[in-house]
């Protein structure tokens, strides 16, 4: 409801309407563009389940939907009365032709009152199965057939092994232009994760810095402190490397890796990105035992509450070797990053709720100060805290006040809150939404940076796959994961870092 948007006449259709994603994210992300005056005018949005309900019924549920779920509280009744207008059901079984006719006559009624063709958005917000009934029916009724206007977005996982993955490229590509693909990683419309381009290539001061000369090593790091909750079953066919390290975290690597691109145009930007998970060092089957650890958590307390471990989760095999946690040492073939560690880590369970970027610095070339001194010398280290805590901080060497000279650790700290526009920052499927409906697929996956991702972590799934862990469960609930984890960065003199939200 503020500015004229930038959106063409736009129609978004989301197969999956009624489901858990379209009511905790895509439905708010939509109403929160609305109010932020990003929706054109012109704007319908329709939503197809498998539920015999009405356009009405679907409005009242995505109503409560939003009291819950939306960033910005329940509706106003003003802005409520305008936004319902633009949203409509469809009853619908994507196995089922039929279905598609009338949601082609619905977009055709709905685009003679307007008096032209919009461009049209399908989110494609199913189970992997149905990604291929609703490509054949979408190509089948011609309703997508625009390369120009008309664009797919697919949601994770994009796959389940390259295999799977090559093979949804292929269905996808036989029917659509890659350009009007849009394969969503949600971690990219973060704030925090944008921020590290900015970062990086909007100031003179670190890339300088930003290679093997002067950075010892780098850790990424997303911690969870939630357990599987009810997607037992679904996690129990992708587990920790699949989830996290194969899309999310690897994409973050990119972003701290990549070359500076010569333009900000999608295509160099995604090009840039992929050209790191090309210099990634491909795993024999014995680098998988030495730069690879696996984890299972095991029952425990968390915030004072006893919770089960993961193999009495619901939906879960009690004799699961699905891992929940996964450490892995990557290195870099290239010249910047030559002989510079990256270390990746994700687990669910976990003591506390962060993911964080940490950069550190080489020591210092020559220690100035007498020993007694330079005892508490630390080298530099930037940590970009992505969430829930968004702040950089950059610790240096300082002296204490006082007649003696002493030294001691500083940070300097940017605070995200200090640059806001005012109000809560969008949410990533905002970001992403707004991106896919303008055309702009800077922050989504083209199919070889998918691939070339399942390609580097294809040797860990199959020897992981092929070698039952003995060990699991073996890390406790609230823990930072197993002692392997702790011994693969130990190795090489380091730790994980913990990062402690500010006092
Ligand atoms: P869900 O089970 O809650 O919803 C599934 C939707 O599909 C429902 O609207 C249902 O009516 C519809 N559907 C099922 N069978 C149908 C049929 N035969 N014909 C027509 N419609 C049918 O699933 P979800 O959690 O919303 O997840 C959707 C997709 O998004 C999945 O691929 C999931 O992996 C992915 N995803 C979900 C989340 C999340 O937070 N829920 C996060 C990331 C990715």
């Amino acid at each position: 409801m503020k500015s004229a948007s930038k959106v063409a006449p736009t129609i978004a259709v989301i197969f999956g309407g009624t489901g858990d994603l379209a009511k905790r994210k895509l439905i708010p992300a939509f109403f929160n563009l609305f109010l932020d005056g990003q929706l054109p005018e012109t704007f319908a949005l329709i939503g197809l389940g498998r539920q015999s309900s009405d356009s009405n019924g679907y409005k009242n549920t995505l109503k409560q939907a939003l009291a819950k779920f939306s960033r910005s509280g329940s509706p106003t009744e003003e802005a409520w009365s305008i936004f319902q207008h633009s949203l409509y059901y469809l009853p619908s079984d994507i196995n089922d032709p039929a279905s598609f006719q009338q949601l082609a006559e619905k977009i055709n009624e709905i685009e003679k009152a307007w008096g032209s063709r919009s461009n049209r958005l399908f989110y494609l917000s199913v189970a992997p199965d149905f990604i291929e009934p609703i490509t054949v029916n979408l190509s089948k009724t011609g309703i997508a057939s625009n390369p120009e206007k008309d664009r797919i977005v697919v949601e994770k996982p994009f796959g389940s092994n390259l295999e799977t993955a090559r093979e949804l490229n292929q269905l996808l590509t036989r029917t659509f232009e890659e350009s009007q693909i849009y394969r969503i990683d949600h971690y990219l419309g973060k704030e925090t994760v944008q921020n590290i381009l900015a970062f990086r290539f909007a100031n003179a001061l670190f890339e300088p810095l930003w290679n093997r000369n002067f950075i010892e090593y780098v850790q990424i790091s997303v911690a969870e402190e939630v357990g599987v909750e009810d997607r037992g079953g679904y996690y129990e066919g992708s587990g920790a490397l699949r989830d996290m390290i194969q899309n999310h975290l690897l994409q973050l690597m990119c972003m701290v890796a990549m070359e500076p691109p010569v333009t900000f145009e999608a295509e160099e930007i995604r090009n840039r990105k992929v050209d790191v998970l090309h210099a990634v060092r491909r795993f024999s089957k014995e680098d998988v035992g030495k730069y690879a650890v696996r984890g299972q958590y095991g029952p425990g307390w968390m915030k004072s509450k006893q919770v089960p471990g993961y193999r009495e989760e619901k939906g879960v095999n009690p004799s699961s070797q699905t891992e929940t946690y996964a450490a892995v040492k990557f290195r870099l073939d290239n010249w910047r990053w030559q002989g510079v560690p990256f270390y990746l880590r994700t687990g669910k369970r976990m003591q506390e709720k962060s993911s964080s970027i940490t950069v550190q610095f080489r020591p210092v070339a020559h220690l100035t100060f007498p020993s007694t001194m330079s005892e508490n010398i630390l080298p530099n280290r930037l940590i970009i805290n992505l969430q829930p805590q968004m702040d950089i901080r950059l610790r240096f060497m300082a002296k204490k006040t006082g007649l003696e000279m002493a030294l001691t650790p500083a940070e300097m700290v940017f605070d995200f809150n200090g640059v806001k526009e005012g109000g809560p920052s969008p949410e990533a499927y905002e970001t992403l939404l707004l991106d896919a409906m303008q055309g702009d697929a800077t922050l989504f996956m083209r199919s070889d940076q998918v691939e070339t991702a399942w390609e580097v972590i294809t040797p860990i799934l199959e020897t992981w796959e092929s070698r039952p862990s003995l060990e699991f469960p073996n890390y406790a609930t609230g823990m930072w994961g197993p002692e392997n984890a702790e011994a693969l960065i130990a190795r090489d003199g380091h730790t994980w870092t913990v990062t402690m939200p500010p006092a």
